[in-house]
């Protein structure tokens, strides 16, 4: 039930109209009240976006991958919409650092989140942090911006908010850098995607779809391959060293093909703390949203004696190499998680538009992290520069292993 005492929180969405934009509408949908919806974004989907606007009435809507349109402007008012439509990259982050925006959810996919989650940041909003990739090319110097500014940052990643879930109330409270003295190890859980069994020779030979097609958690494209290479638990543990300052070889990858039991804590004393649910988005970002409260997410309750078994194994260094080139692009730091993550964007990117083998992901990305010398990231120039000498390298090695393939 909403309280009706409290203060309506103003709510801006990054990437609207993805996975994890609309499981945010939908929890906020079931609390209004809470909530008032002040600005929703997308990058080039304008018919998604105006029946969002319709929906939920947010003061602003931007396009950000579009440029001003009188035309499209016209369309949405003859629609019936009266939010005032916003064009190009720079409108996300006036949205962001808006006075009247309380909450930030930052769901864009990608590097291209990373300006305007920074200036949530900055502006010391209470950002709730989907967009991962803005966090492992930014690093240390993000953290920095957080806690410069006053900002609280609340992890949306399943894992790292049941992280934060296990993590002491006290600790977890001061904007998700806790005190973890008495941490031994953080494992973060994965599903093992589609391939976790599939025959090693097979992998070569695999589409887009079949990648896509995740067993647990219906998700956006480009996190759907993640899943199936494991570079996304790879980002994860990148991740989780930022968000709780553990090191890295006590931050473990543990595969559990039911993603029931989202991650683990455990102590010196040998107690270890799970978090599980099933496996439902809604699950995290009310957690996020309601913080310190719990508020209704909507998801099913879980039934352990309907799914009777919980399994668990390690990672296969051979099918899962993106794992390894994380972990090394972690201890080498700085812009090397940002190379990292640029590389494995361009490989994906051809891999989705069918230009690049699946098995040949974490080849264009070793050859990308080869050629591009790591530096300080320290500020917000070094990090795109790492990011663009790493997409120059990446696009140069997908181009000769493409030449190699035909
Ligand atoms: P998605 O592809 O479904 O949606 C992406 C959103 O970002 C869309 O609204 C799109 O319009 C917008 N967008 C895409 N490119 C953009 C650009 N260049 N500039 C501005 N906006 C752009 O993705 P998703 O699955 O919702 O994932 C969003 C983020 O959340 C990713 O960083 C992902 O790793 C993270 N995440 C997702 C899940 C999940 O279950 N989907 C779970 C954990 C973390
Ligand atoms: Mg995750």
């Amino acid at each position: 039930m909403t309280d009706v005492t409290q203060v309506t929180q103003g709510l801006t969405l990054l990437g609207a109209t993805g996975s994890i934009g609309a499981s945010t509408l939908d929890v906020v949908a079931r609390h209004p009240g809470r909530f008032r919806v002040f600005a929703l974004t997308a990058h080039r989907s304008a018919d998604a976006l105006l029946a969002l606007c319709l929906k939920h009435a947010p003061r602003y809507a931007v396009l950000s991958g579009l440029p001003e349109d009188a035309a499209l402007r016209r369309r949405y008012a003859e629609a019936g919409c009266r939010s005032e439509l916003l064009f190009g990259a720079q409108a996300l982050e006036q949205v962001a650092a808006d006075p009247e925006c309380d909450v930030l959810m930052a769901a864009i996919v990608g590097a291209a989140g990373l300006a305007p989650t920074l200036a949530g940041a900055r502006a010391g909003k209470r950002l709730l942090l989907a967009n991962k990739e803005a966090l492992v090319m930014a690093g240390p110097f993000f953290m920095r911006a957080v806690r410069e500014h006053g900002a609280t940052l609340l992890p949306i990643d399943s894992e790292h908010n049941a992280v934060f879930q296990c993590l002491p109330q006290e600790a977890a409270q001061s904007s998700g850098r806790a005190s973890v003295a008495a941490v031994r190890r953080i494992m973060l859980t994965a599903s093992g995607g589609p391939f976790r069994s599939a025959p090693l020779e097979r992998l070569s030979r695999v589409t887009p779809d079949e990648a896509c097609a995740h067993p647990n958690w219906a998700m956006g494209r480009k996190i759907s391959v993640d899943s199936a290479t494991m570079m996304n638990k790879g980002l994860e543990v990148i991740e989780a060293r930022l968000l709780f300052e553990v090191p890295a070889e006590r931050i473990e990858v543990l595969i559990h093909a039911q993603s029931i039991i989202h991650s683990l804590v455990e102590y010196v004393d040998g107690s270890v703390i799970a978090q599980l649910s099933n496996p439902d988005m809604r699950v995290p970002i009310a957690h996020a949203l309601g913080f310190p409260e719990r508020i209704d997410s909507g998801a099913t309750p879980l039934d352990l004696a309907a799914i009777g078994q919980l399994s668990f194994e390690r990672p296969d260094a051979q099918r899962f190499p993106c794992l390894g080139l994380a972990y090394a692009a972690l201890r080498e730091g700085g812009t090397a998680p940002a190379v990292l993550n640029a590389a494995n964007e361009v490989a994906v990117a051809a891999f989705l538009e069918g230009r690049l083998r699946y098995t040949a992901i974490p080849q264009v990305i070793e050859q990308a992290l080869a050629r591009t010398p790591a530096s300080a990231a320290d500020s917000l120039d070094t990090v795109l520069e790492a990011d663009r000498g790493a997409r120059r390298a990446a696009a140069d090695a997908a181009a000769l292993l493409m030449g190699k393939a035909a």
